[in-house]
């Protein structure tokens, strides 16, 4: 018997991320001002970011170095293990092989943490002293809560009032890093203040609460601005998902048919799957079938237009050529937070216009149905995001045991559900609004 859990050793961290930006058969679409909406330049990102991560985002360099001090970090946790999922496909009873990268393995429980020791990393190069965010669910206000620590800068994170009330845990963990978190809208900010103005009760939002932390960052000289997905270079770093996972398919013997991941900006979805379609677009690979998955209820991908559109509700930020279900779209409060975003990446957004990929959307109810067959087989408890990838990949799973094809599935674990077992327990309890 092969291997169940496949392992690198440290020394096989990536020293590269990947771009896939001049491998893409069309150029992408640039970003256009929030005033002018003429495209913009660097320049006029550098009030919120760091020119190094500036460089990146428009970066036509197929593989850039990743710097010895992040590598070092990722040695805590890197490289993640890929693991044949035997007990689910016996469940199953597919002659389909199932193979899980487990970024739920990182001290903070998901893959941001990836992206968020480089951000703090360069903007502690350029001398910047604290970093300003939003956090829906709380993931990403955690993994750069914990990356500010480890690089030693401060960290302020806005984090939408309805998660602050109901997922105290992960409110904690932001403090326990020493970061400062408050219920987004706030009073700190003119974008938090006009939206308490016109509803106090505000339960807040995503795009609210960017628009205070660029805000915050825009006003302050010490301040720069993160993002936790979404941007060009924000996928970039998640590349070493792919790549680690494109080493480890080659010590099982096997290459992915199908490749599966949760989207919600689309940062893990971009970070398993971009490393392999680099194969497809060189023209090797033909088959190849990259899927990304969203809940029904934020279908930005499978019925949001795709045009240039805000990242935010106070229109502060550039305007992103991208499927988009409109920046003052709120989608019901389903429990994948981190999957109840507006819009999604303009690189994911391009490649799905090339048909180089696919999406698809399921309800709550059946993800959650699936999230713990997996917890049953495999004992991973997944985050609610991670369910849907796993979800989807059940469905490929029994059509290939409908058509006898021996399909070899490969999906993000992007992360851990041992935060959200208050969604889990209004599954089990039969609260849950099973069709949203
Ligand atoms: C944030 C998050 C997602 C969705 O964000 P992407 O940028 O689309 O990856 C998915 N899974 C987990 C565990 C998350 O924390």
């Amino acid at each position: 018997m092969t291997d169940t859990k496949i392992t690198l050793p440290e020394s096989e961290i990536p020293t590269h991320f990947y771009n896939i930006a001049p491998d893409l058969p069309t150029p992408l679409a640039p970003p256009l001002h929030p005033g002018t909406k003429k495209p913009i330049g660097p320049e006029d990102l550098a009030p919120i970011f760091p020119m190094g991560l500036i460089m990146q985002e428009v970066s036509q360099e197929p593989m850039i170095e990743i710097p010895s001090e992040v590598r070092d970090i990722y040695r805590l946790y890197r490289p993640s293990p890929v693991f044949r999922a035997r007990a689910l496909e016996e469940f199953l009873d597919t002659p389909a092989h199932i193979y899980y990268k487990s970024e739920h393995v990182s001290p903070v429980g998901s893959h941001k943490l990836n992206t968020a020791i480089v951000q703090a990393y360069m903007n502690k190069q350029e001398g910047v002293k604290r970093l300003a965010t939003e956090t829906g669910a709380g993931q990403w206000g955690s993994a750069l809560a914990c990356a500010c620590k480890l690089m030693g800068l401060e960290c302020m994170v806005y984090m939408v009032r309805a998660s602050y009330e109901q997922k105290p845990y992960r409110r904690i963990m932001i403090r326990t890093y020493e970061a400062e978190v408050v219920a987004s809208p706030s009073k700190l900010t003119a974008a938090g203040r006009a939206i308490l103005a016109e509803d106090p009760h505000s339960p807040g939002s995503l795009g609210v609460a960017i628009s205070e932390a660029v805000e915050d960052a825009a006003k302050r000289d010490d301040t720069k601005y993160a993002l936790g997905s979404v941007l060009n270079h924000v996928l970039l770093h998640q590349t070493i998902i792919g790549q680690e996972a494109k080493q480890q398919m080659e010590l099982a013997g096997e290459y992915p048919d199908i490749i599966i991941a949760s989207h919600g900006g689309g940062s893990n979805f971009a970070g398993l799957a971009f490393p392999f379609l680099k194969d497809k677009l060189k023209g090797d690979r033909k088959q190849l079938r990259a899927i990304a998955v969203e809940p029904i209820a934020c279908p930005t991908l499978t019925q949001g237009p795709r045009e240039y559109d805000f990242g935010d509700v106070a229109e502060s930020t550039p305007l992103m050529l991208m499927h988009t279900l409109g920046h003052r779209f709120i989608p019901p409060p389903v429990h994948a937070g981190g999957l109840r975003y507006h819009g999604s990446a303009p690189l994911v957004s391009h490649l799905l216009a090339a048909g180089l990929m696919e999406a698809e959307a399921y309800h709550q109810g059946e993800v959650f149905e699936s999230a713990l067959k997996f917890a049953q087989c495999e004992g991973t408890i997944p985050a609610p995001e991670s369910a849907h990838a796993i979800h989807s990949t059940i469905r490929h799973a029994l059509a290939a045991r409908e058509s006898g094809e021996r399909k070899v599935i490969l999906f993000n674990l992007s992360g851990h559900g041992h935060f959200d077992l208050g969604a889990y327990e209004s599954f089990l309890n039969g609260t849950m609004d099973l069709m949203a």
